[in-house]
């Protein structure tokens, strides 16, 4: 380090003056040294003496000059040296200038900025490799010390996957701060309940290339974790260890002053058994992740197991298929007819998907309506199945059949911005009246997605679009949310229905939510209705409409014509059979079964 500054002293560390310093003495060396001689010798006779002398002078001079800007340069050519080599990026190298002048100055800049741009490369590090929320490694610093593991490590071992299930739902109930704060508390739990321990130990191995044979958790995904059990390969000890990470969430997790309930899925994949390379692994335990969170249950672990991915490529092909169906009018629209539980006449219709594959026959929706979903697919068949219903319900309405029209749609197609503008060119296009189409929603997507669906169901109820829940009752019903968006429609699902026909908690169940349903103002319809002591209970009970098998199936449009045709001679000829006789026999069931009974 430099002297302190004095004020006296401050023009000698100006470079300037003190090359002029040195000039100035330099001049006066080479005069002493050229008169030196003829101060002790008098004056010379000769005057090649007197160049010579004056020659020496001018000589030693010059050396000394030399010398000295060799001393004022030498610092600057180090200090070159080291921007070199912090170009370069070594941000190991010293600066070793110290002097009290203008190159000092500028050495202390440089070392000022070194450490800086120390600092900065440290924290661009850290943040590159590890995640600020929970201080985990991230997912590019765990690749490494999985393909290390893989390599070097003869025991075998595994990955575990660990997501946390209900994340998603507690960011968009609570924030997404509430939830990054659980998902640190939950990190917490998931350390001390597995191999690693802490935090600092985990951060240690992950640093520290000889603790590299130990376990390691790391975020690899908003709500997903992997552990890295370098040495850990048998099932049944895989299987315990999964045991702990789950047993850790019994306890609510604190975040403030809320208790969150925190639920894990595991997924698990070994070494070198299941895959060989690094990126493989965390894709199978993935999958096997993915399959445990499908599981129904408290404990939720699945070991990755080859046909896993079998289905995944199953997928895949049925994926590259759907798009080519949807290319290729393979698609079809089926519908399913509802009747009024007053009268028996039909209220109306859903349309329903079908898959015509020229190989696999009749596709029904539940085998490729996921992957659609999954895929964004659904955004088209969306469109596709919206126009055909819509076209079909304008064309009854010119001929004076008034059946309303309810069309299935799923999230994906809802987070589509442009959706509300879309449905209503699709609607102005076909002139269809807008009062004749109810666009059915599941019960989860109006709790999950409640902003998203407030803004498109404002926009269509305007022109006198209705909205139904469908399914109501088969997942877990959030009355108070529900009842704050506004619903025309709720469908009960057909568990409920068939409760129906139980004695005890279950039918009491139904009851209350078509009470339920009631009450909130919407129309009741009993879905999945199949016999005759559901319908009549259901209507006992106050549901407006009836939908099931026992009023029909879904059918082609031909079918559907031909369906209706019949009912309506059927009531014809009940009526000719009340004047003629009972010789009668009906195809399609045209009255409600009490009135059938009765008659
Ligand atoms: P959903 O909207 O609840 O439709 C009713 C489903 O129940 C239909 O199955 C129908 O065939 C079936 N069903 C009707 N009555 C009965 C009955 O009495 N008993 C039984 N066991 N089942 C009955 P499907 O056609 O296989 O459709 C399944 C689901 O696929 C639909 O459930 C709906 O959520 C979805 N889906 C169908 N078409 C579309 C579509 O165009 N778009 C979207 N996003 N989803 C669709
Ligand atoms: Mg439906
Ligand atoms: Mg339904």
């Amino acid at each position: 380090m430099r002297q302190a500054d004095s004020p006296f002293l401050a023009p000698l560390k100006d470079m300037g003056f003190r090359l002029a310093l040195v000039h100035g003495g330099l001049a006066l060396v080479a005069l002493a040294i050229a008169h030196l001689p003829f101060l002790y010798f008098g004056l010379p006779e000769e005057p090649a003496l007197e160049i010579a002398a004056a020659v020496a002078g001018l000589a030693s001079s010059a050396l000394l000059a030399l010398l000295f800007s060799r001393a004022l340069t030498r610092p600057i050519g180090r200090l070159t040296e080291a921007a070199g080599n912090i170009a370069r990026g070594d941000l190991g190298t010293e600066i070793d200038v110290n002097c009290a002048c203008d190159v000092g100055r500028l050495a202390d800049s440089m070392r000022a900025m070194l450490s800086s741009l120390r600092a900065s490369t440290a924290m661009a590090g850290e943040l590159a490799s590890f995640d600020t929320a929970t201080g985990l490694p991230n997912a590019r610093t765990l690749l490494p010390l999985v393909e290390a593991a893989l390599k070097t490590d003869a025991r075998g071992g595994a990955v575990m996957m660990v997501t946390f299930a209900n994340a998603r739902r507690i960011a968009e109930t609570f924030g997404h701060e509430t939830a990054e704060a659980m998902l640190a508390a939950g990190v917490e739990r998931l350390l001390s309940a597995s191999p690693v321990g802490t935090l600092e130990t985990n951060r240690s191995r992950v640093l520290d290339p000889a603790r590299r044979d130990l376990a390691v958790l790391a975020r690899i995904g908003s709500q997903d974790f992997a552990l890295l059990l370098p040495g850990v390969s048998d099932p049944q000890d895989l299987a315990h260890l999964a045991g702990y990470l789950h047993v850790a969430m019994n306890r609510p997790l604190m975040v403030g002053e809320r208790r969150l309930s925190a639920t894990l899925a595991v997924g698990i994949a070994r070494y070198p058994d299941d895959e060989a390379t690094g990126a493989g692994l965390l894709r199978l335990a993935a999958l096997a992740c993915g399959h445990a969170a499908n599981r129904a249950g408290e404990q939720r672990t699945s070991l990755f197991e080859p046909r896993m991915r079998e289905a995944v490529e199953e997928r895949d092909a049925l994926e590259a298929e759907l798009r080519h169906a949807i290319a290729s009018d393979e698609l079809q629209v089926h519908y399913q007819p509802k009747v009024y539980a007053s009268d028996w006449t039909v209220s109306g219709v859903e349309a329903l998907v079908r898959w015509r594959h020229t190989e696999r026959g009749l596709v029904m929706p539940a085998d490729f309506i996921p992957v659609a979903e999954e895929t964004g697919l659904i955004v088209d068949l969306g469109y596709f199945v919206i126009d055909k219903a819509v076209a079909q319900c304008a064309q009854w309405a010119r001929s004076g059949r008034l059946l309303e029209m309810s069309i299935n749609v799923s999230p994906a197609q809802f987070r589509n911005p442009d959706f509300g503008r879309q449905v209503l060119s699709i609607i102005s296009r076909h002139g269809c009246p807008p009062t004749l189409i109810t666009f059915e929603i599941t019960e989860e997507m109006a709790q999950t997605d409640a902003a998203l669906m407030e803004r498109h169901v404002a926009l269509l109820r305007q022109v006198g679009i209705r909205f139904a829940i469908d399914d109501f009752g088969l997942g877990y019903s959030n009355f108070a949310r529900l009842s704050l968006l506004r619903f025309d429609v709720l469908k009960v699902h057909r568990s409920l229905i068939a409760a129906l026909e139980t004695d005890g908690p279950a039918r009491e169940v139904s009851r209350s939510i078509i009470e339920i349903g009631k009450a909130l103002g919407c129309r009741v319809v009993a879905e999945g209705t199949e016999t005759p002591g559901q319908v009549a209970a259901a209507s006992t009970l106050g549901c407006d409409e009836i939908q099931g098998f026992y009023v029909s199936h879904p059918m082609t449009i031909e079918d559907f014509e031909q369906w209706q045709a019949r009912r309506g001679q059927s009531n014809l000829a009940r009526i000719v059979k009340s004047i003629f006789g009972p010789d009668f026999v009906d195809e399609a069931p045209a009255d409600p079964p009490a009135r059938r009974a009765g008659r």
